[in-house]
């Protein structure tokens, strides 16, 4: 391992999740020279929808309109939280440039600046967030305010169903109307997926043929929905020609994972981060991270076996917890799986789990991860920090069930932030 190539860097992100991700772009747009490994990550599966904070407590299912005042109210009552340590600034001003960075490839965000909204899921129940798709930002509107609209799908995709969203959101949406079309020369997919409808709405031929089978059917319509379908790559450039050849407002709706507005993400971070100058390894894993005495950290890494040695002044990890592979759970016990990082989880296994699967409270194993100072450094039982120079950010972070909480983006470009944040004061 000594004869590995080696490269210096200022900073190593593990991990190429939106943590990762964000913390990549963070720090190269503040100068450092960056190294990055990792495989997909949750990306793929995540809806689109960025969230800052909807329900706590968790046990009441008490959903808030203000996402600024959920978080307040989280760090004030778990001081152990992710968001305690971070400001409603921080998670605007890390929002805010991760969306300068989208929008500069074409993936347009919206949202109200103090407010929750409601986006209708595939199976038609409402799920609170706060940035949605620039895409899906008509459903909003239509769907507070009763809008006559319509819905459609298509002929053979098991993915989506209008009808099923309809009747689930029943008399709230009382003005939505669906229909079911046959998508252009969807006899030729097999099997009829999103993802390979979005791949042909970037061809202008199956768009046109779209339009004329929709046109027909917009007597008295505001609004029209599809699934997540416009495209990987231009979706900005198909939702407004679409709306400008229709005559009315066009909006998505989610898709189950892995969903095109999660492919949209990967897609783009992964073909454009490399034009921030981050030197991003795909599908690597990283197998070693080894503290020098000059205060450095010597990362190797490779796709099966390390082939690569950087040596960097800081590492962030954002590695994720079970899915992303930042957490491993053996018998007893709960790893951190890179560096083997102390982890906060119940004193025994008996306690991961409550008796009833869908207990309101959640289980406490969703809560286990990387206990950090507010520098996002990880520290032992003692609350003293492991390593100086090493961050934990994202969903491996302790005292928080994004799942439940309705937090997970949020937390995850927040600490990103204040790590790199914290890494460039220390320099
Ligand atoms: C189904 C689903 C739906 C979601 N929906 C929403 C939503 O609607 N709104 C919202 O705000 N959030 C949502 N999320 C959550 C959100 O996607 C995550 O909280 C957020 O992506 C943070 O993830 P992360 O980057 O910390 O970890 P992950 O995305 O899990 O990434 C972990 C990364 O670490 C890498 N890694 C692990 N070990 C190593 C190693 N040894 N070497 C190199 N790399 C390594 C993995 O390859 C991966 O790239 C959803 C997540 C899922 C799974």
């Amino acid at each position: 391992m000594s004869n590995l190539p080696v490269t210096e860097r200022d900073l190593f992100v593990v991990g190429t999740g939106i943590a990762g991700m964000s913390a990549a772009v963070y720090a190269a747009k503040r100068g450092l020279s960056v190294s990055q490994a990792g495989s997909t990550g949750e990306i793929v599966f995540s809806s689109g929808l960025f969230d800052v904070m909807a329900v706590h407590p968790v046990a009441e299912k008490k959903l808030w309109e203000n996402p600024w005042e959920a978080m307040a109210a989280v760090s004030a009552d778990m001081p152990n939280h992710p968001y305690a340590h971070v400001s409603r600034e921080d998670v605007e001003k890390a929002y805010g440039e991760l969306f300068d960075f989208l929008s500069e490839f074409g993936l347009e965000y919206r949202m109200e600046k103090d407010a929750n909204s409601k986006v209708l899921t595939p199976i038609g129940t409402e799920k609170t967030t706060w940035a949605v798709p620039a895409t899906m930002w008509a459903g909003v509107e239509a769907f507070k305010n009763n809008a006559p609209a319509l819905l459609i799908d298509f002929e053979g995709l098991r993915e989506f169903s209008a009808k099923q969203v309809a009747t689930t959101i029943g008399e709230k949406w009382s003005n939505l109307k669906t229909m079911r079309l046959e998508f252009p020369d969807s006899a030729s997919m097999k099997p009829i997926l999103t993802g390979i409808m979005a791949q042909s709405m970037e061809l202008k031929e199956t768009r046109e043929k779209l339009y004329a089978l929709i046109k027909p059917h917009l007597n008295g319509v505001e609004a029209v929905g599809v699934p997540a379908i416009l495209g990987i790559y231009t979706t900005g450039e198909i939702l407004e020609e679409m709306e400008k050849e229709l005559g009315v407002k066009v909006f998505e709706l989610p898709t189950l994972p892995a969903s095109v507005p999660g492919m949209r993400l990967k897609s783009l971070f992964e073909g454009r981060i490399s034009t921030l100058g981050v030197d991003l390894k795909l599908q690597h894993k990283v197998f070693s991270i080894t503290p020098l005495d000059d205060g450095r950290y010597e990362v190797t890494f490779g796709v099966q076996a390390p082939t690569e040695k950087v040596v960097a002044k800081g590492v962030v990890l954002a590695t994720g917890r079970f899915l992303g592979g930042g957490l491993y759970a053996d018998r007893h016990h709960i790893v951190e799986t890179v560096m083997g990082l102390p982890v906060s989880q119940p004193a025994d296994r008996e306690e991961w789990h409550r008796t009833d699967l869908l207990d309101p409270r959640g289980h406490k194993v969703s809560s286990a991860g990387v206990e950090v100072d507010s520098s996002f450094r990880p520290v032992d039982e003692n609350g003293k920090v492991v390593h100086e120079r090493v961050y934990a950010v994202g969903s491996l972070l302790a005292h928080q069930d994004w799942m439940r909480m309705k937090c997970g983006t949020g937390i995850a470009v927040a600490s990103s932030l204040r790590a790199v944040e914290a890494f460039v004061a220390q320099q």
